[in-house]
């Protein structure tokens, strides 16, 4: 079943489920992550910095942090204690705590977003912040929630300080992490939110722009990329895009679970 556009424009925007006000500027509540200042849309100036990920500046061995232990025997309780233990990169340092994802452990989908922000550092728990409240809402149009099909994950799993992007370095040295939460999750679809999760699972820095719309693959699970919410938060017009994101992402859901049949 597609929706209407009418139907769709209803959810973008118009029903209590989608609709996430600007929150207050409060200094806690504000994103200011470098990605999503970064983002490429016609609506923007062109961004002054540095691009949006940084190049993998430092080999992992000049890290003063502890190297990782393999991780691709891990059940979820090693893991867990892995991450939480972690001293592999730079951002063990100033975390309160590692954030290590949550949700249903046998999901359709999977988000992964970039890393935890302070709220998500206090709390132990990804997107629990305004971006979360958004993806929450995201959740709910597509009739799933966290712990419900989803699993959330972050490319990161320790707060990078001053909820600046994290470093290519710090995304490789976290990446096993993500890769065993993969294989024990086996989910039907994945969705990156953003250009870190992109980077951290494609290994791609193109714009979103120009990412968004196709069907990538890992470990020959489908994957889909949209906008971050902080993002999207920033840019309410490109709610609308996302939407469709997911909405394309759903198709591919419904397609594996009942595929065409040869005749
Ligand atoms: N942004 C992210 O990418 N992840 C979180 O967990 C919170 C905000
Ligand atoms: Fe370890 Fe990942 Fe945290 Fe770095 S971000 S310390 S690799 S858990």
């Amino acid at each position: 079943m597609s929706l209407s556009r009418e139907q769709m424009l209803i959810e973008m925007g118009i029903t209590p489920i989608w609709v996430l006000r600007e929150p207050e500027p409060t200094a806690a509540a504000v994103e200011t992550r470098e990605e999503v200042a970064a983002e490429p849309t016609a609506r923007l100036p062109a961004p002054e910095r540095a691009p949006a990920i940084a190049p993998a500046a430092r080999p992992a061995a000049d890290f003063p942090q502890r190297p990782m232990t393999p991780v691709n025997t891990l059940d979820w309780p090693e893991l867990a204690k892995q991450v939480a233990e972690c001293r592999a990169c730079p951002l063990c340092e100033q975390r309160k705590q590692a954030v290590f994802g949550v949700g249903d452990f046998n999901p359709d989908w999977l988000f992964i977003g970039e890393g935890p922000g302070a709220e998500e550092d206090a709390k132990g728990e990804p997107f629990v912040g305004q971006a979360g409240k958004l993806l929450d809402a995201m959740l709910a149009s597509l009739d799933v929630g966290r712990g419900n099909r989803v699993y959330i994950a972050n490319a990161v799993k320790c707060r990078p300080p001053g909820n600046r992007t994290p470093e290519a370095a710090e995304m490789a040295a976290c990446r096993p992490y993500l890769e065993r939460q993969i294989a024990l999750l086996k989910p039907k679809i994945i969705v990156l939110l953003g250009k870190a999760a992109v980077h951290a699972v494609l290994h791609d820095d193109k714009s979103l722009a120009s990412l968004r719309g196709n069907r990538y693959e890992f470990a020959g699970i489908p994957v889909v990329v949209t906008y971050h919410p902080a993002y999207l938060l920033r840019n309410l017009p490109d709610k609308s895009k996302a939407w469709e994101d997911l909405l394309f992402a759903r198709r591919l859901l419904r397609e594996l679970a009942t595929p065409e049949l040869p005749f």
